[in-house]
């Protein structure tokens, strides 16, 4: 390291330079020199290795300092001839501010886009401009950016309207296109020139740089020292774990300081991680790459020269400025554009633009960052260089795009992701570039002229814009060129496939974006040009798509299953990339008739190609049925190659429905090559296809594994199903319309394999001939049901344009309708059921509301849309989109509301809208013999119950098929003129009878005979329904026939009529029905009140046993309402003497809870919590030393215990414990799988409700009140317990070892005990073993929760910690009570009774098992804090002591010392007496804390408040005398009463929760409502006076003393004079933080959060604690730290601060709420923001705005204030064990 040792000595050396620097003299004499480029070079060569890199540490801020001060500052000089102060403020005057605004995207920013008006979705807008913009009334989405782009708020082209937002909006006055260099002068314009083209030309030469030990020519440093860095760059093939460990051995570092390296290196794309001798750093090097180089190629490392790396650092800098620089002036940043795109020496394509360009693969990601951003706001916010560097992108578009294939970063930071800012933008469509071009001649002057001049004089620049602009042929070229693997028939091979071609796979892939970029604005005019240039880019993708045409095709595996699933996924992969692709060309292609028709010749020549290699060696056949015959070839899908990949056939079907559209088949017929269209040749291969289909289903290829059935799946899936299974049926129904209906239906057959089925003569005696093979007539059957549902779906799917006659609305409407016609869907699902558009657009909002009714959520679940009951009608059941699985459902929904509606459960299909002119013929499949044939077929078959040769769904879909004939006749003859030229005649064809030679019954004569069919019931009403239409169809032809007129409506009509009829009477029916239910119900409950008040005895007691067994509860209930119920205090109410008997949950038992009996324990989870602190920055406290006995008033750690209330004996739970810790075990050792709870640490679930809990609280007897004691007043009760205390002193000194000390005190005093007070007694232990065993362990267990410390059951604080636990418990729930505005008593479940009680009841005997001194001791030293005593030290000051737990505490605790009396002394008068000296010292508190007066309006009060006010004063004053000034002048006692009142309230009800729970007084019924007077009632219940300032008054002379003594104490002084946390009561509940209403604005927040330990840095994974608000780094090496020797992330390590453990926190950028508990606990919780559709949307995929929903926010409130949030995490992570297994430690 003797380098690193002599450098160091350098920034001083420069130091005495740079004081002699003057920057002045510098550019002075720059402005001299004739070779300025040698000059400046020159002063970079010294002065650059002087101020970067110096050492292994970088230091950026000097380094940035002193390149200011040397190196930058002359250029700006030089640049502006003046001091640049005055010089760039001048130039920023004349700026025109570019009216794009250009900003660029921070990762997570949010992007906004209209969705209405937006180009396409890839214009967005940046927060500032959206809040600025029109659009936010608009449908808009939002979404986060990947960072990178930029904000397109100005661009008139990406925008429909409204492109400019407030701020951008042009002032049209000087919007006149003046030239931003009109403002400068020729001198500054050169010199401007100058120094831009040194310094680009400097960045680019030292960027682009690749000798690791050399400089380019000039900036060699005068002196070389021995100094290296290795330097490690990053690739996409190493992980992070790898990285580190190499980094540890390599350069032997910590593991952090590795982290941190590997984080740059991943941040930055380069790092360096030595620094010293070259030998020092190539050692590093071979180290990194012999590790690395094992599995794949070695991590990249350099050994490079220290002053090369320092160029480079301030190469960057120098970007950045020349950014910034421009940033003063538009024509400065003209000028930029200028120099950058200036061609270089070397010709074509070397300019300074074109260079950093081509070298963008071979730079690291920081140096790509730095230049892409100054593209972006020079190049990008110039609208005519944009151009120009457009077509520049363009010619080297093939370039780049074949280094990014071989490159292994990712796209974003590569320059081709620019390319979505360049191709979107539709001028740059190259006719209007070209003429823009020409026009374009305003500065000429300067060296733009040179450029124009270049571009012009290369010849063929201009015949390769023409090609290029295009584009599409390139893109495509380069696309079908990367994809080399082709099988001899020249189709995609996708087999073999490996990983690294997979990877280049998905590089391809890009480039179908930048096509999609291309295609996305279509073309509103069509110059000849662009026509030629499209239709050429189009004969290159059919030859794409001649490539996919039949690719991976199948073959039916018989025998044995396939050995390998072969590869389909890659062939799907480009199928659905393509898939908008191929939209959009259909959609191009209809803008234009002339496109259209040429494109559809072209097709078709394609697709003739492709037969051509197909059909030879098939042999030609003949199939004849009913006297019809027709000629094909014999081919079997089940024995011979079929392919699902058809895209040419596909496009074809595309464009002849266009044809059909925009109506060219009949204006141009002469143009199309209608006749050389081969109708049989056109549906041959679709047909096999959706045959393969049909035979999948049957079950025939399931030896061909998974591959198929995910092939199958995909192909109807709505990702492809638009541009595959869609199209296919189309081409069927081209094909279909030009043929003879009875010879498509043969070849149908011929196809499915069906024909020799249909084709005999006795063919309606199947089952007489074919039941041999049971499989094989299965399999048949099956066939036929796909056969006649693809017949269903060629006559029947009208509903895109251009095939039926519909609306462009229609077909989306019915996607919908049927869509809810399953059952009622959530926006979220409908949209994922419905194809999208390139747009990412379904149009469903534009029709959602005519077809669906949206129902609002609750606080859980979501918006559904349910269908309008009207459009129910047109529910197909065959509706072609429909999944078998979806089918079955939708036809229960249906006929489940058929019957509800009290209708008939036929389905009929619905009517149709009529085909378009070239598709009218399809209608005569209906009525063509063939079909007939089949029909009358399938129709005999089911006579014939029992044979097996039918199915149910097979004479389901021919019932329907004779339904939408006849609906189509009905159809026709109601839409027909007069003279009635109605063909269509299925009525007559279905009364005919068959054929000859058998002469069989007719379909109509069968249909009569199935009518009443025993076993076809289920059909009944359809055929019925079938039957009907047929007599109204003859009815209408008959009076067609007699008044031509009125026959449709008038037919029409009666049938309404006599529906209308039937509807009234089913409603009458109903009706009554209805009224004689109600009836019954009444006559019901009457009787059952009759019943109860009959027997109320019996029903009192059978409810009173139901409580015994829950719980206490009766106690609430008050049982004598006529004396007040005092709970505290000689005065307070006895509750009769009950016994308490519960069940045991496990073993069913009945107990009755008794000291001497067997343990009782509820099931119990004890927490530490933070969720009443005041004070969130107290750090945790030492476990081991902190002392728990006085809580501080700012509650900020405290310990939780919650139940759910369930009982078991202790001996059960035991049991039960052990078996959970025994199975846990062997599941741990076998599986290692975690479990939701912890059973190491005590957890375990509840085994009846499965709720967490760590410990059980044993249930114990009511203490017996001692009635006949004496009552001693407060001036006895102080000096008896005076000298109880001190008599305990001495005994307890006793105990203690002596020392020197002591001694002396010992000597001082030794005093009597009070009469019948025994120190040294030692009283019986009330309790059974059991009982003691459990009073051990929930004490032990709320210790070591609590304090988290290992448990010890000696330790003194075990008492403390469960009074704490006691007291924290009832503050929460009374804070809980009242921010749910519920009464003190009576609203709380049962379990939370049962807990506190067992609580209070618990403290006060836990003393019995824990050492009497120390009880004892607690009690004498939280007594000090209200009475002085002398001999206790360091106790706090009233300021500092929470009263609640004070009041717990001391009253508990008084247990152990009242134990040794024996005089009588009434434990209720001393806890009484106790209540009220604490009260009295809350008030003094309250008053010290109570804060200036607010200035109110003047009270009139009444004669008792002014009692109050006058009381309450004197007290006041009283407080002032001893405190002093620094208690403020108070002058209304109505301020201070008010202030006294509000305070003290939370305090008296949590006393009187307290006491009520612990003497079992029964409540007065006032407090178990809201109504007015509770302070009156609370108080009588507490045995207090109303005006509290009696309890001062009338002890005046025994209290004054005690204020005395704490206001004197010092502490009060310093806190008052702000030494501490001061608390003011009362405490406000805590909430979360408030959050706004509209998510995007977290958004940004989160996007602007940089990592708080990596210097500035974006975090990837922003989250947010909703308890205190911060902001965290939270999944990521950064900001991981060591908690309790673990490596834990950010948001566990704050959790322990914020939560105590438990935490909960917005992950923004995910919208998920996250919940934790623990470090290994968590669970996600739904966010509480919702869409406009009512749901939640994480992940923030579909990028619908999202705003706060408060109830659901409430909600999760409610569950952090109940304690329940680690509750939350285990029931979710039962439900979910993939929960479990997530690392939440490192979140
Ligand atoms: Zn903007
Ligand atoms: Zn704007
Ligand atoms: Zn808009
Ligand atoms: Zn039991
Ligand atoms: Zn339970
Ligand atoms: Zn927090
Ligand atoms: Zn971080």
């Amino acid at each position: 390291m003797a380098a690193a040792e002599s450098d160091r000595e350098v920034p001083s050396a420069l130091c005495t330079e740079f004081l002699n620097f003057s920057v002045k003299d510098t550019a002075s004499k720059w402005l001299q020199v004739t070779d300025l480029y040698k000059e400046v070079y020159q002063h970079l060569a010294r002065y650059v290795p002087k101020i970067y890199c110096l050492g292994p540490n970088l230091n950026p801020q000097s380094e940035d300092l002193l390149a200011q001060m040397l190196l930058q500052a002359p250029l700006e000089w030089y640049l502006c001839g003046e001091d640049p102060s005055t010089g760039l403020a001048k130039l920023e005057q004349n700026n025109q501010p570019s009216q794009l605004c250009g900003h660029v995207f921070k990762v997570g920013e949010p992007t906004y886009s209209c969705r209405e008006c937006a180009a396409d979705p890839t214009c967005v807008l940046c927060m500032q401009c959206f809040l600025g913009s029109v659009h936010k009334e608009h449908r808009y989405r939002m979404t986060t950016s990947g960072g990178g782009g930029f904000c397109d708020c100005g661009d008139t082209e990406a925008w429909k309207k409204g492109p400019y937002c407030q701020k951008h909006e042009p002032n049209i006055s000087d919007s006149c296109q003046e030239d931003p260099l009109a403002y400068l002068s020729t001198d500054m314009i050169a010199r401007c020139y100058n120094v831009f083209s040194i310094v680009l030309k400097y960045a680019v030469d030292m960027l682009t740089w690749d000798k690791e030990d050399e400089l380019p020519p000039g900036l060699e440093p005068p002196d070389r020292s021995d100094t290296y860095y290795c330097m490690l760059f990053n690739d996409e093939v190493h992980t992070y774990e790898q990285v580190i460990y190499t980094l540890q051995k390599a350069v032997n570092c910590t593991q952090k300081e590795a982290v941190s390296f590997a984080t740059t290196v991943d941040r930055d794309g380069r790092k360096s991680v030595r620094f010293g001798d070259f030998a020092f750093c190539e050692q590093a090097k071979s180290v990194i790459v012999r590790n690395t180089s094992r599995q794949s190629k070695p991590l990249r490392v350099q050994v490079m020269h220290s002053s090369v790396v320092a160029h480079q650092c301030f190469a960057l800098k120098a970007l950045h400025w020349l950014g910034h620089v421009i940033g003063y002036s538009d024509a400065l940043r003209r000028i930029l554009c200028q120099v950058g795109l200036e061609r270089g020496p070397e010709g074509e394509n070397s300019s300074l633009v074109d260079t950093l360009m081509l070298c963008d693969s071979k730079m690291w990601k920081g140096a790509r960052n730095v230049y892409h951003q100054l593209f972006m706001s020079s190049l990008l916010m110039d609208l005519k260089y944009k151009k120009l560097f457009a077509i520049q992108f363009a010619k080297n578009y093939r370039r780049l795009q074949t280094d990014f294939m071989e490159d292994d970063h990712e796209r974003v930071v590569s320059v081709t992701s620019l390319s979505v800012q360049l191709f979107t933008v539709p001028t740059m469509n190259y006719e209007r570039l070209q003429s823009d071009y020409v026009k374009d001649d305003h500065d000429r002057e300067f060296s733009v002229t040179d450029l124009s001049v270049q571009m012009f004089t290369v010849p063929s620049l201009a015949r390769m814009l023409i090609t290029e602009e295009n584009l599409m042929t390139t893109i495509i070229r380069t696309f079908v060129d990367h994809l080399r693997h082709r099988d001899l028939q020249g189709r995609f091979q996708f087999e073999r496939y490996t990983a690294q071609q997979a990877f280049k796979f998905r590089r391809v892939q890009s480039l179908i974006g930048d096509l999609k970029y291309v295609l996305i604005s279509r073309p509103t005019e069509w110059s000849d040009q662009l026509r030629e240039k499209f239709l050429e880019g189009l004969d290159t993708f059919l030859e794409l798509l001649k490539c996919m045409q039949g690719m991976d095709p199948v073959v039916r595996q018989v025998g044995q299953h396939i050995e390998m699933e072969p590869e389909w996924e890659a062939a799907f992969t480009l199928q659905m990339k393509l898939t908008h692709i191929i939209s959009m060309m259909q959609e191009w292609c209809a803008t234009d008739e002339r496109v259209l028709i040429e494109a559809y010749k072209k097709c078709l020549t394609a697709l003739t190609h492709c037969h051509s290699g197909f059909t030879d060696g098939e042999q030609p056949i003949t199939l004849s049925i009913c006297g019809h015959s027709v000629d094909t070839i014999r081919y079997c899908v089940s024995q011979e190659k079929v392919s699902i990949h058809l895209p040419v056939s596909r496009l074809l079907a595309g464009l002849h429905v266009l044809l059909s559209k925009i109506e060219v088949a009949y204006r141009f017929p002469e143009q199309l090559p209608l006749s050389e269209l081969s109708p049989p040749m056109l549906i041959e291969h679709p047909l096999r296809c959706l045959v393969l289909c049909a035979q999948v289903h049957a079950g025939m290829w399931r030896r061909n594994g998974f591959s198929l059935v995910n092939q199958i799946y995909y192909y109807h899936n709505v990702k492809c199903r638009v541009e595959m299974f869609d199209k296919d049926l189309i081409m069927l129904q081209a094909g279909a319309s030009m043929m003879d209906p009875n010879h498509f239906l043969m070849i149908v057959l011929s196809r499915f394999e069906l024909y020799h089925i249909f084709s005999s003569a006795d063919c309606r005696k199947r089952y007489n001939r074919e039941n041999t093979n049971k499989d094989l007539v299965q399999q048949n059957n099956t066939l036929i049901e796909e056969m006649l549902h693809l017949i269903m779906m060629v006559v029947g799917e009208r509903f895109e344009a251009g095939i039926g006659q519909v609306e462009g609305c229609d077909e989306i409407k019915r996607e919908i309708i049927h869509q809810l016609c399953i059952r009622p869907m959530a926006h979220s699902e409908l949209v994922k059921a419905l194809p999208e558009n390139e747009n990412k657009e379904t149009g469903m909002e534009r029709v959602i509301d005519c077809v669906a009714s949206f129902k609002k959520p609750g606080v859980t679940g979501r918006g559904l849309y349910e269908l309008r009951p009207e459009c129910a009608k047109q529910f197909n059941l065959y509706f072609h989109h429909y999944s078998r699985a979806d089918q079955s459902k939708a036809e229960e929904a249906q006929r489940k509301l058929k019957r509800q509606n009290g209708e008939d459960t036929a389905l009929p299909p619905p009517v149709l809208p009529p085909f378009c002119p070239l598709f009218a013929s399809l209608v005569n499949i209906l009525q063509c013999d063939v079909l007939l044939g089949m029909l009358g077929a399938v129709l005999q078959w089911a006579v014939e119950p029992s044979a097996g040769h039918w199915s149910e769904s097979m004479l389901q879909r021919v019932l329907h098929l004779i339904g939408m004939a006849l609906l189509e006749e009905q159809q026709q003859l109601e839409n027909s003129s007069e003279d009635s030229d109605v063909c269509f005649n299925f009525t007559l064809k279905m009364s005919c009878p068959g054929e000859a030679p058998s002469n069989t019954a007719s379909v109509l004569a069968l249909l009569e005979n199935l009518q009443n069919a025993p076993h076809l019931e289920v059909h009944k009403d359809m055929i019925r329904w079938i039957l009907k239409t047929v007599a109204s169809i003859k009815t209408m032809r008959e009076r067609t026939v007699s008044t031509c007129t009125v026959t449709a409506s008038g037919s029409h009509s009666q049938e309404e009529t006599v529906c209308d009829k039937d509807k009234a009477e089913r409603k009458r029916k109903a009706e009554m029905a209805r009224l004689r239910r109600e009836k019954i119900m009444a006559q019901m409950s009457e009787m059952q009140r009759h019943f109860i008040n009959e027997n109320k005895e019996l029903f009192q007691q059978s409810l009173e046993e139901l409580d015994a067994s829950t719980s206490s509860s009766l106690e609430h209930s008050p049982t004598s309402s006529d004396a007040a119920l005092v709970c505290v205090g000689p005065r307070r109410s006895r509750p009769g003497e009950k016994r308490q008997v519960v069940t045991c949950i496990l073993c069913q038992e009945e107990q009755e809870i008794r000291a001497d009996g067997k343990a009782m324990v509820l099931a119990a989870f004890v927490q530490r919590s933070t969720v009443m602190s005041k004070n969130r920055k107290r750090p945790p406290h030492d476990p081991e030393r902190y002392d728990p006995l006085f809580m501080h008033p700012d509650l900020s750690f405290g310990t939780h215990t919650g139940s759910c209330g369930h009982i078991m004996h202790s001996h059960c739970w035991q049991r039960y414990f052990e078996a959970v810790q025994a199975k846990e075990q062997r599941r741990q050792q076998r599986l290692r799988v975690h479990t939701s709870y912890d059973v190491g640490n005590g957890e375990f679930l509840c085994p009846l409700c499965e709720c967490l809990s760590n410990t059980v609280i044993p249930l114990l007897p009511r203490t017996k009140g001692s009635s006949s004691c004496e009552q001693p007043s407060l001036g006895q009760w102080l000096i008896t317990s005076g000298q109880q205390i001190k008599a305990m002193h001495s005994a307890h000194r006793k105990l203690q070892p002596i020392s020197a000390d002591t001694v002396e005190e010992t000597v001082e005093e030794e005093c009597p005990a009070p009469e019948g007070f025994r120190v040294d007694y030692i009283p019986m232990n009330p309790y059974s073993s059991t009982i003691k065993e459990m009073l051990t362990t929930f004490g032990t267990a709320t210790y070591k929760v609590g304090l988290k410390v290992h448990p010890n059951e000696q330790d003194p604080r075990v008492p403390i910690m469960c009074w704490g636990s006691c007291a924290y418990t009832i503050q929460s729930i009374e804070r809980l009570l009242v921010d749910e505005k519920k009464p003190l008593f009576g609203s709380l479940p049962c379990r939370q009774d049962d807990c506190l009680s067992s609580l209070a009841r618990f403290g006060s005997a836990c003393w019995t098992a824990a050492c009497q001194p120390t009880v004892q001791g607690h009690f004498i030293r939280l007594l000090a804090a209200l009475i002085p005593d002398p001999q206790v030290k360091a106790t706090p000051c009233i300021l500092d002591i929470d009263m609640l737990h004070l009041l717990v505490s001391v009253v508990l605790s008084y247990g152990s010392v009242h134990y040794q009396d024996s005089s009588g002394l009434s434990v209720d008068a001393v806890q009484l007496h106790l209540f009220h000296l604490i009260t009295v010292a809350h008030m003094v508190q309250i008053l010290l804390t109570s804060g200036p007066e607010e200035v109110t309006m003047e009270q009139e009060s009444g004669e008792a408040e002014r009692e109050e006010e006058e009381a309450i004063c004197c007290l006041y004053n009283t407080l002032r005398t001893h405190v002093g000034s620094s208690l403020p002048e108070v002058g209304s006692g109505w301020h201070l009463w008010r202030c006294v009142k509000t305070g003290i309230l939370p305090y008296l009800r949590g006393a009187a929760l307290f006491f009520h729970h612990l003497n079992g007084v029964p409540t007065p019924p006032e407090l178990h409502a809201l109504c007015p007077g509770q302070w009156e009632v609370l108080c009588g219940y507490l045995s207090l006076p109303s005006n509290l300032l009696q309890l001062f008054h009338s002890q005046r002379e025994l209290l004054e003393p005690l204020l005395q003594g704490w206001c004197t104490h010092p502490g009060v002084q310093q806190t008052l004079q702000g030494g501490g946390v001061l608390v003011s009561y009362p405490r406000e509940s805590n909430s979360l933080i408030d959050l706004p209403d509209d998510y995007s604005a977290l958004i940004n927040q989160a996007s602007s959060f940089t990592c708080p330990k990596s210097g500035g840095d974006k975090s990837r994974a922003p989250t947010l604690c909703l308890v205190c608000g911060s902001m965290l780094c939270s999944q990521s090496y950064c900001c991981q730290t060591e908690l309790e020797g673990e490596d834990v992330g950010a948001c566990i390590a704050h959790t322990f601060a914020c939560g105590a453990g438990v935490g909960i926190f917005l992950r923004v950028r995910e919208s998920q709420v996250l919940f934790l508990a623990g470090k290994t606990k968590g669970c996600f919780y739904a966010p509480p923001y919702l869409d406009d559709y009512g749901e939640t949307d994480q992940g923030l995929r579909r990028g619908n705005p999202l705003h706060l929903c408060r109830e659901r926010y409430r909600k999760i409130q409610k569950l952090w204030r109940q304690h329940s949030i680690t509750e939350e995490i285990g029931h979710a992570q039962e439900a979910n064990q993939t929960l479990v297994g997530i690392d939440w430690q490192h979140l």
